[in-house]
């Protein structure tokens, strides 16, 4: 599993805030615990746990794909997928890695995980 040119041209990025070192995802424009707009962009080393599984609510074309909710080593949460698994292939701390993002309806990126080790 090394050498995968996806991960090496994408890299899943968050933010910090610079007044209380939170770490918070990328989306967010406030930092969640202390309010400031401070915030700092860092790249994530992409490791991480499953931290919930979420419901899946539409087939994504052929591929089996599962909804989750991603604790990165950073400290982090994000909503992503992880590719090619079937509800309950991944229970709650399972570990994970960044592989890059899919392209998703409205032109957001979604990003996406796969089973690590
Ligand atoms: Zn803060």
């Amino acid at each position: 599993m090394h050498g995968n040119p996806l991960a090496a041209a994408e890299s899943l990025r968050f933010h910090r805030c610079t007044f209380c070192t939170t770490p918070v995802q990328a989306i967010a424009e406030l930092c969640p615990a202390c309010g400031s707009d401070r915030l700092t962009v860092e790249r994530s080393s992409g490791v991480g746990r499953v931290h919930r599984a979420l419901k899946a609510t539409s087939a994504r074309g052929a591929e089996p794909s599962l909804p989750v909710v991603v604790e990165l080593v950073e400290g982090f949460r994000i909503r992503s997928w992880l590719d090619g698994l079937l509800p309950g292939a991944a229970p709650v701390g399972t570990p994970v890695r960044f592989v890059g993002y899919a392209r998703a309806a409205g032109g957001a990126r979604d990003p996406r995980f796969a089973l690590n080790g």
